[in-house]
């Protein structure tokens, strides 16, 4: 990650701050910490205001931190009560400090209000880093492409050996394999293996059970590289496919398919969900698709924008978001298709390169 990246995110954060009337911001959750200073670790935090760049971690992470954090933060060492030091890189005079309400709890918000002098006042702010992680770079992007590419690869050489006689654990576990092999750092999420009935459960967990002949299964996978996730889901049928099976794979993919035709920067979110949905309503399995049809994808498996109905977001050039409908038919069969997609000012640019056809796999 570049120095000038980074630099250029917390002044985008400046402008956020300004917007949301805090003069500075303390950045608690590791995720946000990772993405404005480029540290990695498990204990730090980060402090952003107009003139204030400040990192504090332990003893442990020093050195750590001296190699990834962004040469423009000072770096701090405390005690493992990181928050010991805070009040060093504040600002003198009275200060409106805003804090991820999300990550800080009811008790070290209390702790933080013992420590801090009366002139800091503390004021709870909602989604603000993750807002501006919302919007990826384009070294954000290759990675991500990069993860979404060699899943595919995964998923290929696992489907090659054949599904049939194999438990949803030993697929799972293959496929968590092929990723390491082709670079993963880890899975970005819990493989999720599910044939038949159990793939109408949308999170199922895999089980030592075999997969058989004649079943479809839903294979949900993704790769993390570099910090960031893929996310990928690809229903397959093994030997041959009912025609039932073959009816709702090709509503799930006629509606996923709208779904994607519908993503342009300046499109709400909501309207890419109704695009896929209404389609599925109106063959009559409405209440077969309980889930939204999307989420952004970055440094976290689930971010934002979300697809959904209850979403407000309007679609920005550089999202990432999954398309993912499905239809779940309780003891009988699921199906899933998940694409990948940079959104972009005329339509969504597909990172996942996998055939949608319906695979008939051994
Ligand atoms: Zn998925
Ligand atoms: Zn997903």
């Amino acid at each position: 990650m570049s120095a000038t990246r980074l630099g250029e995110r917390s002044q985008r954060l400046v402008l956020a701050l300004a917007e949301a009337e805090v003069d500075a911001m303390l950045v608690t959750n590791l995720t946000n910490v990772r993405y404005l200073t480029g540290y990695t670790g498990s204990n730090g935090l980060a402090v952003v205001g107009e003139r204030t760049r400040a990192f504090i971690t332990d003893f442990r992470y020093v050195e750590q931190a001296a190699a990834e954090v962004d040469p423009s933060f000072d770096r701090l060492q405390a005690p493992l009560e990181l928050v010991d030091r805070l009040e060093e890189v504040l600002p003198a005079g009275p200060l409106r400090l805003g804090f991820e309400a999300a990550s800080v709890t009811v008790k070290a918000h209390r702790e933080l209000r013992e420590k801090l002098p009366g002139r800091i006042e503390l004021v709870a702010l909602e989604g603000i880093v993750e807002r501006l992680r919302e919007v990826k770079e384009p070294g954000e992007l290759e990675r991500i492409r990069e993860a979404s590419s060699l899943a595919d690869t995964a998923l290929q050489e696992v489907l090659e050996r054949g599904l049939a006689g194999r438990t949803e654990r030993e697929i799972a576990f293959a496929l968590v394999e092929r990723m390491h092999h082709h670079g993963a750092a880890r899975p970005s999420f819990e493989v999720i293996v599910a044939a038949g009935a159990h793939g109408a459960l949308p999170h199922a967990e895999p089980r030592e059970v075999a997969v058989r002949v004649g079943q479809l299964v839903v294979i949900d996978w993704g790769a993390e590289l570099d910090g960031y996730c893929s996310d990928c889901t690809r229903t397959v049928a093994v030997g041959s496919a009912g025609e039932l099976e073959r009816e709702v794979y090709a509503l799930v993919l006629e509606a996923q398919l709208a779904g994607l035709a519908a993503i342009r920067a300046g499109t709400p979110a909501r309207g890419v969900d109704s695009a896929a949905r209404e389609l599925i309503a109106a063959a009559g399995h409405g209440e077969h698709f309980g889930h939204g049809l999307g989420h952004g994808v970055g440094l976290e498996i689930h971010e934002g924008p979300r697809l959904s109905q209850r979403s407000d977001a309007v679609l920005a050039a550089g999202n990432v978001v999954t398309v993912e409908p499905g239809v779940y038919l309780p003891g009988r069969f699921g199906v899933r298709i998940e694409d990948l997609v940079v959104v972009e000012g005329d339509g969504g640019r597909i990172l996942t390169s996998i055939s949608k056809e319906l695979r008939i796999v051994q």
